[in-house]
């Protein structure tokens, strides 16, 4: 039998085939995070489950590694590989919203621009990435923080059920009906089981919110970081909100003598009744002067691509990441004394609030294992030329050492991880991490999909 070639695969699929003599090649094996300049075999452009798992048959013939690529935001650059086969889901970006049932179907290539594209003329959402570029499966898998993460839980738990391709090319589907274990390990088990071509999600009634940032001075940092700390336990859980530092960049509402310098922020979202917005808002002004804010109604998708300026393709990315117990005084100082020192415009650190319809899920019902952590850190370096990397990911290291014993929990997001994090994968996983690795082992067990945070298959 003869070795089948790439050709041959370019013969059995619908989607396109781009190997390095295409002319197209350097744009499709580019990912978001500049670092990763990765050369692979191919990669395949799917334009439907029956690609999918044409491909997943193609590398296995061929003893090929496999990189799954959704929206492309992995900052370990999970979405490609050297010499291998990248599955890119970008062809798979449809999303059909049913208003009655309050429901999506959204292809495993979609954005959350997309998703929101297509679920806000209904006036609904769920909770999904801040950014409108990420990959709505990416996002997902790994759990799925945003703006309504306090009022509708992590994009997990809205998870309906998902059509997944596994390691041995067939499609399945999971659900709390259907291959409960596999349905239980995607939601907070990354890419480790397959490929997403398809995922059903819950929607709520969300439509114009009342929010955006507040600007503080870097001086107030100490007493908004407290405020925080105290709104979020009693704030009604409709509104999201998080910490940011931020250099302010040249936007109308920010004076001109103040664009370049440094605030701490505090972003808001609140989702609930509008009458109501003034009175939950008001203490976000009262607890120290508002330098600049842009703070009103708009449409939910408007807030949730609002700071896609800030973080276009192709920039350098370095991040770290902690689950935290408890925002205590020492950690506040350190994130100021590290704060402070934010050295780009992108660069930032986001606290987010990971309490209320979240922390009502048990630990054990989904994979996520950090149920009971109040807040999401991740110190993302984020900057325009690789001639700073050392610089930056040296920003980036100093903070997350000045932080992480603050933090009372030896795991982070998986999500948020850098790619040098891999000896901390069984801490994010956390408790679920012996269970999960027995669901890689019956959906998984030679480990096709390890460009993840990666669960070893048990024994
Ligand atoms: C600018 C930026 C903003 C972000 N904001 C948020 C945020 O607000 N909230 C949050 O929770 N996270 C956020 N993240 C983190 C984000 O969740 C992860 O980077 C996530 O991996 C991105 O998914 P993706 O599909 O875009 O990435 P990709 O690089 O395409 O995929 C990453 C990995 O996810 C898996 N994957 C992707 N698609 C599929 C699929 N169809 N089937 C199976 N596995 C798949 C694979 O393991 C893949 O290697 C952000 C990241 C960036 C860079």
């Amino acid at each position: 039998m003869t070795t089948p070639t790439t050709a041959d695969l370019a013969g059995r699929i619908r989607g396109g085939l781009t190997t390095p003599e295409d002319p197209g090649y350097d744009q499709a094996r580019a990912v978001y995070n500049a670092m990763h300049d990765r050369r692979p075999a191919a990669v395949v452009r799917c334009a439907d489950a029956a690609d999918v798992m044409e491909s997943i048959r193609f590398s296995r013939e061929r003893g090929l590694d496999v990189a799954v690529r959704g929206g492309g935001h992995s900052v370990p650059g999970f979405g490609t590989c050297d010499g291998g086969l990248v599955i890119d889901m970008s062809g798979i970006r449809n999303v059909h919203v049913d208003p009655a049932k309050r429901t999506a179907r959204v292809g495993g290539g979609a954005t959350w621009g997309d998703f929101d594209h297509a679920a806000h003329p209904f006036g609904l959402a769920t909770t999904g990435g801040i950014i409108s570029t990420t990959g709505v499966a990416g996002l997902t898998l790994g759990g799925g923080i945003g703006y309504l993460t306090r009022s509708c839980g992590l994009s997990i738990d809205n998870l309906l059920g998902a059509d997944v391709v596994t390691a041995d090319g067939k499609l399945v589907k999971a659900s709390d009906f259907q291959n409960e274990d596999l349905f239980w390990g995607l939601r907070g088990g990354g890419g480790n089981f397959g490929v997403v071509t398809s995922m059903e999600f819950q929607l709520h009634p969300v439509d114009t919110i009342v929010g955006g940032p507040l600007f503080y001075e870097v001086d107030d940092a100490a007493a908004v970081m407290s405020f925080y700390r105290e709104y979020v336990e009693k704030a009604p859980e409709e509104l999201g909100m998080f910490f940011a530092w931020q250099i302010a960049p040249p936007l109308p509402f920010i004076p001109e003598d103040r664009v370049g310098d440094l605030f701490c922020v505090m972003v808001t979202c609140w989702a609930g009744d509008p009458q109501e917005a003034d009175a939950v808002l008001k203490p976000f002004y009262d607890v120290a002067p508002v330098k600049a804010h842009h703070v009103g109604p708009m449409p939910y998708p408007a807030l949730n691509s609002a700071f896609d300026g800030l973080v276009p393709h192709g920039l350098q990315h370095y991040w770290k990441a902690d689950f935290v117990d408890e925002l205590t005084d020492e950690a506040i100082a350190a994130h100021i004394d590290h704060g402070k020192r934010t050295p780009v415009v992108n660069s930032t650190m986001h606290l987010y609030s990971i309490n209320g319809a979240a922390a009502r899920v048990g630990p054990d019902e989904t994979a996520f294992g950090h149920r009971d952590k109040k807040f999401a850190a991740v110190i993302a370096g984020m900057w325009p030329d690789a001639a700073d990397n050392v610089a930056n990911t040296a920003w980036v290291k100093e903070y997350y050492s000045a932080i992480h014993p603050h933090s009372g929990s030896e795991g982070g997001y998986i999500n948020f991880m850098a790619g040098d994090d891999d000896g901390r994968v069984e801490a994010n996983y956390g408790r679920n991490y012996s269970r999960l690795a027995r669901v890689k082992a019956a959906y998984d067990p030679d480990n096709v999909f390890h460009l993840n945070q990666n669960i070893q298959p048990a024994r």
